[in-house]
């Protein structure tokens, strides 16, 4: 299997780390795609400065949980919903071959998440378009997930991540300038986390979910795009 995470900043794709070390460690390939450089993401350190840091932090991130990496240089803080972007986006697709995809909510303070959740839904159309040439054969992705963003209601699909929560702490430590400096410099973010102990945050939020599942922790997402509907036999309970 074959998992394609389309996310706007390096990070994003920590919202899913457990889930992509259930994969990597199963054989599966997985492949984080990010839209920008994450050149905003700082209270003091000019862009120029920090764009090198987040590709470094965004690498040893992806090794640490057996990923791959490709970063685009979309603006961050001005993800633009273009065609250009949808484009690029559906060529990677066509490249990568995903069996499912994951991205960003819409039910989210971020313009820059937004943008990526309609550039990514056009992006699966178009890549399996036959006749939209983008210099690669068409790709239908058969499953789009979505992050889950509100603790506090049931969700499509819950992940299990209790054997991997540690590394998905470990994955979100390789991002010090965001969960040790920027987010932590700032006390109680605007989503109202307290994130000046992300891996308590991390372990609270999976806590949470795992709560709705009945495991210990979870990782929770939403459909965009279901599977394909099959026709059982028998119920099961
Ligand atoms: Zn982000």
């Amino acid at each position: 299997m074959t998992i394609l995470l389309i996310g706007a900043h390096p990070d994003d794709e920590i919202s899913a780390g457990g889930t992509i070390t259930n994969h990597t460690r199963a054989g599966d390939r997985v492949v984080v795609l990010t839209a920008t450089k994450g050149g905003m993401g700082h209270r003091t350190r000019p862009t120029h400065e920090l764009i090198p840091i987040r590709e470094k932090e965004a690498a040893t991130a992806a090794k640490t949980m057996g990923a791959e990496l490709r970063m685009l240089d979309y603006p961050d803080g001005n993800v633009p919903v273009s065609t250009d972007l949808v484009n690029e986006i559906a060529r990677h697709i066509r490249d990568i071959r995903p069996d499912i995809i994951i991205t960003l909510s819409d039910e989210t303070f971020h313009p820059d998440h937004d943008a990526i959740h309609h550039c990514a839904l056009k992006a699966y159309y178009a890549a399996s378009l036959p006749l939209l040439t983008l210099g690669l054969p068409a790709w239908d992705v058969p499953c789009v997930l979505y992050y889950a963003e509100d603790v506090y209601r049931k969700h499509d699909l819950y992940v299990d991540i209790t054997d991997t929560i540690d590394t998905k702490i470990a994955a979100g430590a390789c991002h010090a300038s965001q969960y040790t400096e920027w987010l932590a410099e700032g006390g109680s973010s605007i989503d109202g986390w307290d994130y000046t102990s992300f891996d308590e945050a991390f372990r609270r939020e999976c806590r949470i979910y795992g709560g709705h599942c009945g495991v210990m922790y979870a990782e929770a997402f939403d459909y965009m795009r279901p599977p394909a509907p099959r026709a059982l036999k028998l119920l099961k309970g």
